[in-house]
């Protein structure tokens, strides 16, 4: 309805009005105090007129173009966004160390630490109390000698993601458990999988390996494995051996489809222990600007058994979230905010730029309304305190 035609609509219901009120009264006094209340009630209206008229302009004539009203309200404006943040959402990235009793701060990743063992379970106690229902994995040996070029110790049944596995599952049971599956941390070269000998990745070894190294974490107990190699066909190889394995059923494969390269991996890399010795990860990790490569590894990823689609990172990427979500409407998508991301927002906070937990709202709530329904963040901490709030 236009605002011209609800005017005239008014109008004509007030002139019919009196004539009613003329017809049932049967008392002269009722009738002249109907009639002064009739005169206010037309001279407000008359103000009201005047001042909508007023603002007419801004709203263009059309009274479609009122939005206030369904959000004025806090809870009103909750129920604007298609998803909201639940703890249910989070997967807490953990950095598991073979040195059982470390417990270390990584300077460039405010407030996360890589812990051993022995620190992990007591760290996540009152986490797992609070509601925390998913971790992501990442190993990382220290150990002089563990790594080579072949990235060996990646499944070594000692070896910390696979200690960790079978550690989480015992201690809690309730507790989803993802292992994100790559070599960098276990090759000597840094690199996601084996290299050719000019340095190239050999995409097929690498593949059998990551395949391996996969069903290795499922065979210990994880509920998820997300490969975040980047090699080409790890997805299929690692759901046909998992139906080999006959553990298909019961192992969720969350691929890390759209990889982007970049520069906001850097804390991560001093968490995990894993800077390429040489040369970078652009042959396999996908180009900042490169929208149609990331839809089509997605198509890919999704053809090939995957049971969750990954964006990462998340907040310079919301247009391949949404992406990921058409693409793949009947998937859940996650999202990993990657340590780039979550430093810059801590430096903006302790620069004061902006408050640290309303930024930390604003850019989830930004990843959600893209599309995604699981978010990897180094936040989940602070969620399972600000949610219970
Ligand atoms: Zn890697």
């Amino acid at each position: 309805m236009s605002f011209s035609s609800l005017v005239q609509d008014l109008s004509l219901r007030d002139a019919i009005a009196p004539r009613r009120r003329g017809d049932a009264s049967t008392s002269t006094v009722i009738s002249a105090m109907d009639d002064r209340a009739s005169r206010t009630s037309h001279i407000s209206r008359a103000m009201s007129y005047a001042s909508t008229a007023a603002t007419s302009v801004s709203i263009s004539g059309d009274i479609s173009s009122q939005l206030h009203s369904g959000y004025s309200h806090p809870l009103a404006r909750s129920w604007q966004a298609e998803r909201q943040l639940t703890k249910s959402m989070l997967i807490y990235p953990l950095f598991i160390s073979d040195q059982d009793d470390e417990e270390v701060l990584v300077p460039s990743l405010p407030n996360q630490c890589r812990r051993g063992l022995n620190k992990v379970i007591p760290f996540l106690e009152p986490l797992v109390n609070k509601g925390l229902r998913a971790v992501m994995l990442f190993g990382v040996p220290l150990r002089p000698g563990t790594k080579d070029a072949l990235g060996t110790s990646a499944d070594d049944p000692e070896g910390p993601v696979i200690r960790a596995i079978r550690a989480l599952r015992q201690r809690f049971p309730h507790l989803y458990i993802c292992a994100d599956v790559c070599l960098c941390e276990y090759t000597s070269h840094g690199h996601c999988g084996i290299l050719r000998d000019d340095g190239s990745l050999n995409n097929q070894l690498s593949v059998d390996r990551i395949s391996d190294v996969a069903i290795a974490y499922a065979r210990a107990g994880a509920h998820c494995v997300a490969p975040s190699d980047m090699n080409d066909g790890r997805i299929r190889a690692i759901k046909l051996k998992l139906i080999e394995e006959g553990i298909a059923h019961n192992v969720t494969l969350m691929s890390y489809a759209a990889k982007f390269s970049g520069c906001l991996y850097g804390p991560f890399r001093d968490a995990a222990g894993s800077v390429p010795s040489f040369g970078d990860r652009r042959c396999y990790q996908l180009p900042p600007g490169g929208r149609g490569l990331a839809r089509r590894a997605i198509v890919r990823d999704i053809n090939e058994g995957a049971d969750i689609i990954m964006v990462k990172p998340a907040g310079q990427y919301l247009d391949i979230i949404s992406d990921a979500k058409e693409l793949g409407k009947d998937l859940p998508i996650a999202a990993y905010q990657v340590s780039g991301e979550f430093a810059m927002i801590h430096a903006g906070a302790k620069a004061g730029v902006f408050d640290l937990k309303a930024m930390a709202f604003e850019s989830t709530e930004g990843i959600l309304r893209a599309g995604a329904t699981i978010v990897v963040s180094y936040f989940a901490p602070e969620f399972l305190d600000w949610l219970s709030d």
